[in-house]
């Protein structure tokens, strides 16, 4: 079985206004010390199976490996090459893809170099938008040219797998400035390309504006959702003509380069996250760690366990990952396996989505419509009702 290894970073250098994510600006003294305790979590890995009676995944090859945040890029490299290390040592590792998520003002030679040699050999790069204007009002601390200068570093580097994140749905994202961005991200062929639709949560500081008002974080400049869903479509159209696939609802890859560890979530396949509110899944049980990674040290510099929530995935849970999860691939899913699996019949539903034009079927597998796919979520809520 081929298992997926991810780290969680929280640390940025300042807040984006749309966050809403459990990560936030720490002071560096923390990074060392984060680093050293996610190295013994993944030493203390078969105690964790045993201390909290979790299944162990069947045989375990590590093919693949994520650091995500937060900003990993902001740990010291050697920090990030130890934390491979133990990998190596506690894992049977044959790494075939090793994931860095970076923004593009702390990509250096020097860093780029590091990652390298440590064995990092996809970088994903937090862009967002090529127009400063939109940077800026999203809190963003790079611009345009920083993500130039970062794709270059890269390259020269030798890295031949490059992501770059898009946001559909800025403050003061027009159709010509999305359009541009679009065309930039192009003229800069990266491998892979995953483009996120804004999500207003209130829990974020442009959130708390759209809700309470001010004119700080430029919620009145937010686009319409009409907007967003045209901003989305058009994306769909030109990273197609530029011979980029699209695999999964947010996610575009040139043939062959899709992320392999990302597509574990999505087919459900095992996972193990080390670090403060990392998630972890081993095919029948679901845990993860709480989030706050000062207490996070603490705990495992104490010899314990920072597991928050350890679940057993039911039968009902589980068909409803298959469908909204295995759903989200553009390829669609296996219907009759997963039929027979569950012991259930979808056909009426899926009859009723058919001729709704929302879902294609063909006999063996159902997949989302592709002029369909920003109301995603309609189909998913009637297919698990
Ligand atoms: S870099 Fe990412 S995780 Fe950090 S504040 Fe911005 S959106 Fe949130």
């Amino acid at each position: 079985m081929r298992l997926g290894l991810y780290v969680q970073v929280p640390f940025c250098q300042t807040k984006c206004t749309y966050c809403n994510f459990h990560t936030g600006v720490f002071s560096n003294d923390l990074y060392a010390p984060y680093v050293e305790a996610v190295c013994r979590e993944i030493a203390a890995y078969p105690r964790l199976l045993r201390e909290f009676h979790i299944a162990e995944v069947p045989e375990p090859v590590v093919d693949t490996a994520y650091f995500g945040g937060g900003t990993p890029s902001l740990l010291d490299p050697a920090g990030l090459a130890r934390v491979l290390d133990a990998m190596r040592a506690g894992f049977e590792c044959k790494f075939e893809e090793v994931t860095l998520e970076a923004d593009p003002e702390t990509i250096i030679p020097q860093k780029a170099a590091a990652w390298r040699e440590a064995g990092f050999n996809r970088i994903s790069m937090g862009v967002q938008s090529f127009q400063d204007n939109e940077l800026k009002a999203a809190g963003r601390m790079h611009r345009r040219d920083d993500v130039y200068r970062a794709t270059q570093v890269l390259r020269d580097a030798g890295f031949q797998n490059v992501s770059f994140d898009l946001i559909a749905g800025l403050p003061h994202q027009t159709h010509g400035s999305w359009d541009e961005s679009v065309a930039q991200l192009l003229s800069l062929r990266p491998e892979h390309v995953s483009i996120y639709l804004m999500e207003i949560d209130e829990g974020s500081r442009l959130g708390l504006e759209v809700l309470t008002g001010g004119t700080r974080y430029s919620a009145s400049a937010l686009p319409e959702d009409d907007s967003m869903a045209a901003f989305y479509d058009r994306a769909c159209a030109r990273l197609a003509s530029a011979g980029y696939v699209h695999y999964e609802i947010s996610n575009w890859a040139l043939p062959g380069l899709e992320s392999r560890h990302n597509l574990k979530y999505w087919q459900r396949q095992p996972y193990c996250g080390f670090g403060a509110g990392a998630h972890s899944f081993n095919g029948r049980q679901r845990w993860a760690n709480a989030h706050d990674p000062s207490a996070y040290v603490t705990t495992i510099s104490q010899g314990r366990f920072p597991i928050e929530q350890l679940v057993d995935v039911s039968r009902d849970e589980a068909l409803e990952e298959e469908l909204f999860l295995g759903l989200r691939q553009l390829g669609g899913i296996d219907l009759s396996r997963i039929e027979s699996e569950y012991g259930t019949n979808l056909q009426p539903r899926v009859e009723e989505l058919r001729a709704l034009g929302l879902v294609e079927w063909n006999g063996t597998r159902l997949r989302l419509s592709p002029d369909r796919l920003t109301v995603s979520n309609e189909v998913f809520v009637n297919l698990l009702n």
